[in-house]
């Protein structure tokens, strides 16, 4: 396995597709090209934690609010 190929390679952190984008790295595609997320290079941990405070989830209040 060559690190040239996985350096030119991107990979979706929704469901994990690895692929190489046929204009390089440098022209990646807006959606992922197996499950169409244009949020395949966000990390779902950052967005999970952003959406939680947007929405200020009662649930997610009262998880810590109990731990007061
Ligand atoms: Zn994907």
């Amino acid at each position: 396995m060559s690190p040239i190929v996985w350096a030119r390679a991107l990979q979706c952190t929704r469901c994990g597709k690895v692929w190489i984008p046929q204009k390089g790295v440098d022209h990646p595609p807006k959606v992922c090209p197996k499950c169409a997320s244009r949020y395949w290079d966000i990390p779902i941990t950052n967005q999970g934690a952003s959406e939680a405070s947007r929405k200020g989830s009662e649930k997610w209040q009262r998880q810590f609010g109990n731990q007061d």
